[in-house]
């Protein structure tokens, strides 16, 4: 916003004249951090170089702070890349004669897109209707990819001289918005290069969550995406599995797709075979946490109660949910209950009542002399957790969204 005021006020010429561009890096910025393959790499690189014991404190925890914030940073580059966009019209439309009515149609129904996007994206939208704003971002990012690579073209084969196109492809390799442009290509393309179609287990462990089981195992900290139906829903879960044959997803009975689990128990799902990194990976940059979950979030963390052998990090577990065994099954209950009694606590809500979860994570982490911890749970649950240990001056962490 500070380079978009420097160019509009005449004192960033470059960003002036190339103001489309700007928009376009924007966009190429959002797409890198949405990229799963990309942040994957980006997760796995940070672990391994600033998740050695002797690195401060101070340094993994800004990293996982500016880890967390990349869903921010994407939705102000779609703000950003919407400004320069209109900026860029505004300026092409006073210098007529220089362009093409093709071009500021084009470049006008792209600001369209981009705009519908974003108001998709706004969170009252995404949480009360998630595949609207599922299927909003997806198809209006798609159509807004297609025109584009025509509003590239048109601009780079069009003569104000002679107001006609000639398309040549040294003028393309030659443009830096068509380099862009590629590369928010193969950052789209990639991911849907990955999906399958691949057999599944699914069994209830209550008529409130359903666990699928997949062949293979996963490494702690990830997350992976199925969809019954892969052009209009896909729906992200924390994986678990002790690494070794196969891992699988419990899936709370909270929206359509989840509850029609419990009934129909497919044989088959469509998966992205690239698993994401999210929070949860950087529990590894630590030597010793605690993890804080409330109902359901406790998925996130089970697989590194069941590889603990393959971490370094020492993990301290706390869970709060209502009715464990009836609402969870034994299955996952088991998987609690195998890992050393001294580093759990286990609160059923059912039989204890609602505990104050912030006193008890600080409670916690003091007792165990934790570095960081990471919750899990609800946006108001994770808000309670995240403030009451800020207050005692320990470092906490909690996703609100679980995509
Ligand atoms: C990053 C991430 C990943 C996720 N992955 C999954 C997944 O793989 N599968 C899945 O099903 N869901 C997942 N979720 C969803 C999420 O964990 C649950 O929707 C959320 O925790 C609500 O859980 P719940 O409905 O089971 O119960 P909750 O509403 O969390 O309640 C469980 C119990 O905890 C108590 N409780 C809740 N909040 C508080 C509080 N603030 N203070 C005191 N007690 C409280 C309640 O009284 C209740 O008895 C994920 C969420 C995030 C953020």
């Amino acid at each position: 916003m500070v380079a978009l005021s420097l160019a509009a006020s005449g004192h960033f010429p470059y960003a002036k004249e190339k103001a489309s561009l700007f928009s376009i890096a924007n966009i190429l910025a959002l797409t890198l951090c949405r990229s799963e393959a990309t942040l994957r790499i980006l997760f796995y690189l940070v672990v391994k170089t600033i998740g050695k014991p002797f690195v401060p404190l101070r340094i993994k925890t800004s990293t996982t702070s500016f880890l967390q914030s990349l869903g921010g940073i994407h939705s102000s580059c779609g703000v950003s890349s919407i400004s320069w966009l209109l900026f860029s019209l505004v300026l092409t439309i006073k210098n007529k004669n220089k362009t093409s009515t093709e071009i500021i149609v084009v470049a006008f129904v792209i600001l369209l897109l981009l705009f519908l996007s974003s108001l998709a994206a706004f969170p009252l939208v995404r949480h009360l209707h998630h595949n609207v704003f599922e299927r909003t971002h997806r198809f209006a990012g798609w159509t807004a990819l297609i025109l584009l690579w025509l509003f590239i073209l048109l601009s780079i084969s069009y003569d104000p001289n002679s107001q006609s196109y000639h398309f040549t492809i040294s003028k393309m390799i030659k443009n830096q918005e068509s380099w862009f442009t590629l590369a928010i290509t193969i950052l789209i393309v990639l991911p849907w290069l990955t999906v399958r179609k691949v057999a599944v287990r699914v069994s209830t462990a209550s008529s409130h969550a359903t666990i699928i089981k997949f062949e293979g195992g996963v490494e702690a900290g990830l997350f992976g995406r199925i969809s019954p139906s892969p052009l209009s829903e896909w729906h992200a879960f924390g994986i678990i599995s002790d690494g070794k044959k196969e891992h699988m997803m419990l899936a709370g009975a909270v929206g359509d797709f989840t509850r029609s689990l419990v009934s129909t128990k497919p044989n088959h799902l469509w998966v992205r075979k690239l698993h994401f990194a999210g929070l949860t990976y950087l529990v590894k940059l630590y030597k010793r946490v605690l993890l804080v979950a409330t109902g359901s979030g406790i998925c996130v963390f089970l697989s590194f109660l069941l590889q603990k052998r393959q971490h370094h990090v020492d993990v301290y577990l706390i869970w709060v949910a209502k009715d464990i065994e009836t609402n969870f099954g034994k299955e996952i209950v088991e998987l609690v209950r195998n890992y050393p009694k001294e580093k759990v606590i286990v609160h059923d809500t059912g039989v204890c009542g609602r505990p104050n979860v912030g006193e008890m994570s600080v409670e916690g982490a003091t007792t165990w002399n934790c570095e960081v911890v990471i919750v899990t749970s609800n946006p108001q649950g994770s808000k309670d957790v995240v403030r009451a240990c800020k207050k005692a001056k320990i470092p906490a962490f909690g996703p609100i969204w679980d995509s």
